[in-house]
């Protein structure tokens, strides 16, 4: 049988829905029932009702999240390292210690840190909302983590706030260069050019937009452009292809590729349902701190 039918079968057996980020591989994202960024798969996990078992096909800081948000279910992360080298950068210790230097600060962390620095966090954030969640806070001074390239977007959009950034980044889009516009703009002159704010700031300072995955997206449907050159993880290309048959889509430079979110096979989600792995498992203590930081978000959208 083929395995994507297999699959298909197993998930009836084991009443199991499975989720895909949009950074996947393609035929990982074709067999999900919901592919999206981390805010909507965010919202789909704590909306979703009549499953036990959500594979979440992504890395273990976004399955982390659908546990804390669905606690009362089964969350299997097909691939168990499959983790986010920026989430690792920000660890409990060093959170409590910048706590301490910045005493008060209302503490924003982005979707993309583990499950303890997200229950020692005031709120959390996505790319799509960071700018909106800083803005509300209530409070002058902000410790942002743990992308400092976000923090700079931020900084940029939100003013009367101090603004404290921790210095994490993103491997994967720091590699997107100016030279890289550059070259867009000379082959493809009337391609629109747009980048994630995980990028770094001369790089969103040359593009013509700065969006999250989601609001790229929605800009390459609204957009009168025909031609987009795409500065972010080129998992995003796949969905944009799909959802506009009649726009043309290159990678800004070389594709860009996360190996963490490309480790998940059909295989691998196979082997998830088969064998119940690799299931997320938080102390309770953490998902109480963790849900209080992703609700206050939720609140916010
Ligand atoms: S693309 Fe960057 S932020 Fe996203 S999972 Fe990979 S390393 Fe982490």
């Amino acid at each position: 049988m083929d395995i994507t039918e297999e699959i298909k079968n197993l998930k009836k057996a084991k009443n199991a829905v499975i989720i895909a980020h949009n950074y996947q591989l393609p035929e990982v994202q074709d067999i999900a029932d919901f592919t999206g960024d981390s805010l909507e798969l965010s919202r789909k996990a704590m909306e979703l009702e009549g499953f036990d078992v959500i594979v979440f096909c992504g890395v273990r800081f976004m399955a982390e999240t659908a546990k804390i948000l669905s606690p009362g279910r089964k969350v299997l992360l097909p691939e168990a390292d499959a983790g986010c080298p920026m989430a690792d950068m920000a660890d409990p210790e060093g959170l409590l210690k910048m706590k301490e230097m910045h005493p008060g600060a209302w503490v924003v962390s982005y979707v993309n840190t583990s499950a303890a620095v997200k229950a020692l966090s005031d709120v959390c954030c996505t790319s799509a909302n960071a700018d909106a969640v800083v803005r509300n806070a209530p409070r002058d001074k902000v410790i942002f983590l743990p992308d400092r390239n976000l923090c700079w977007y931020v900084r940029q959009k939100v003013k009367g706030k101090e603004i404290v950034c921790w210095d994490g980044y993103c491997i994967v889009h720091r590699r997107f260069k100016p030279g890289d516009v550059a070259m867009a703009r000379k082959l493809y002159p009337s391609g629109e050019v747009i980048v994630h704010p995980e990028c770094d700031p001369e790089v969103q300072s040359l593009a013509d937009g700065v969006y999250s995955t989601s609001g790229m997206l929605r800009r390459v449907r609204e957009s009168l452009s025909g031609v987009f050159i795409v500065g972010t993880e080129e998992g995003l290309i796949h969905r944009m292809k799909i959802e506009n048959p009649g726009k043309t889509f290159y990678s800004l430079g070389p594709a860009r590729t996360c190996s963490n979110m490309k480790k998940t096979t059909l295989s691998s989600v196979k082997n998830a349902l088969v064998q119940d792995r690799y299931p997320v498992e938080l102390d309770p203590d953490v998902i109480r701190g963790a849900r209080r930081a992703l609700e206050r978000m939720i609140e916010y959208i």
